[in-house]
């Protein structure tokens, strides 16, 4: 089957499961944001070790670690716009085909472009937590630029509030993702290599449960020949855009 012929069927998908779906996304949904992956061809870890977030290395080292955390997440990622991709699934979202959408991203795109119902399932960068009295904050460069940023109200540690490594999934998203992917019709998985537990398994137990798997992808992942019923090979705003046409089509 073609490339178009695939468009149509997920398509179809689509349209005969109106409000059944639910996106899934990683890292490369947000590369033509100018965000790069972590792994793969550009990725961040071919040039950059990532311990900076990592639980124990962040206590022990705090100012270090946000010196790169800075870097990375504050001033590079922080100038990125959400992309086509990005405002088809909000549009999706408004128009009631899905559901809604689990991302593994921590770059609050989608909810920028418009989307509701957005489980976060590592966290957001767009937080700030004190680790001392759990109080919440926006990313100001007041705070994020201290050398040590502090909260505050109680002077404690502030770190980013999305999941490091040697960290747990928190408990909400974790429950509601796998909450909708055992109960949606079709799931449609961009942009991600589906390596990282357990956030990986959530494609898979919709499977299970019987949903249509569609994969947006430039490159098989580890779903495409395990998993996937529809696999949609491209980059994810080209693909995006073509299916959103598709399911729009009179
Ligand atoms: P990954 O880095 O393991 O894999 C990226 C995937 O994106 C690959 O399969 C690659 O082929 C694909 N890809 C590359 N360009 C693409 C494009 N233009 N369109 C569609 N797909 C494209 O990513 P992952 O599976 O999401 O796992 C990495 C973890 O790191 C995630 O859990 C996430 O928390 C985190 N992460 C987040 C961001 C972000 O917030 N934007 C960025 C990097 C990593």
């Amino acid at each position: 089957m073609d490339l178009p012929e695939k468009i149509r069927k997920a398509a179809s998908v689509i349209r005969e499961n109106h409000g059944r779906g639910m996106a899934f996304t990683g890292a490369g949904v947000s590369v033509e944001s100018g965000i790069p992956p972590f792994r793969g061809r550009g990725g961040l870890w071919n040039t950059m070790d990532p311990s900076f977030i990592e639980l124990t290395h962040f206590h022990a080292d705090p100012e270090g670690c946000w010196a790169k955390i800075r870097e990375v997440f504050y001033d590079h990622w922080g100038k990125a716009e959400p992309n086509e991709a990005h405002r088809v699934l909000a549009e999706w979202m408004r128009t009631g085909f899905l559901e809604g959408i689990v991302t593994q991203n921590i770059d609050a795109l989608h909810q920028r472009a418009g989307a509701e119902n957005v489980i976060e399932f590592h966290g957001t960068m767009d937080e700030l937590l004190c680790l001392q009295c759990s109080s919440r904050y926006t990313p100001d460069r007041e705070l994020i630029d201290q050398e040590r940023p502090t909260c505050p109200k109680c002077g404690g540690l502030l770190k980013p509030d999305f999941v490091f490594f040697s960290e747990g999934i928190p408990k909400d998203a974790f429950d509601a993702s796998f909450r909708m992917a055992e109960n949606c019709a079709f799931i449609i998985v961009i942009g991600t290599s589906g390596e990282v537990m357990p956030a990986c398994e959530i494609p898979r137990i919709a499977k299970r449960h019987g949903a249509v798997l569609i994969e947006v992808n430039p490159e098989p992942s580890s779903f495409t020949r395990t998993v996937t019923d529809i696999f949609l090979q491209g980059p994810a705003t080209a693909i995006m855009r073509q299916l959103r046409d598709e399911v729009e089509a009179p």
